[in-house]
């Protein structure tokens, strides 16, 4: 069971907590133009990695906000949470974000370019 550590409301039970699967996904824009494998892989592909990875948590029974955190997988030690829509500062999450293979992905480079 995890400990976790809510911006706002400080340690709670993982219980409160749901899930929201990986950080960190662009959407592309209506302006990017995909190819049904690219898209396909926007749409159903995730990264799950044996180690470090970045994840969305929400606070569903506490104060409902999105929050991210940067977790082990395998051990679930948590080395950092941190805002949505700002990136990890911590070495471990750094290094979760730059491995995760969607920063190569076709949707990403695209709707970075925009
Ligand atoms: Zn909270």
């Amino acid at each position: 069971m995890l400990n976790i550590k809510c911006p706002n409301c400080g340690y709670r039970d993982e219980s409160e907590f749901s899930c929201g699967g990986e950080a960190h996904i662009i959407r592309p824009g209506y302006e990017v133009v995909l190819s049904d494998k690219d898209w396909a892989e926007y749409l159903f592909m995730r990264h799950n990695p044996k180690g470090n990875f970045t994840e969305r948590w929400f606070h569903a029974h506490g104060c409902r906000k999105w929050f991210n955190i940067v977790r082990n997988t395998v051990t679930n030690e948590i080395f950092e949470i941190y805002p949505t829509g700002s990136l990890p500062k911590s070495i471990e999450g750094k290094n979760a974000y730059k491995s995760n293979w969607r920063r190569l992905s076709e949707a990403e480079i695209k709707s970075l370019k925009k």
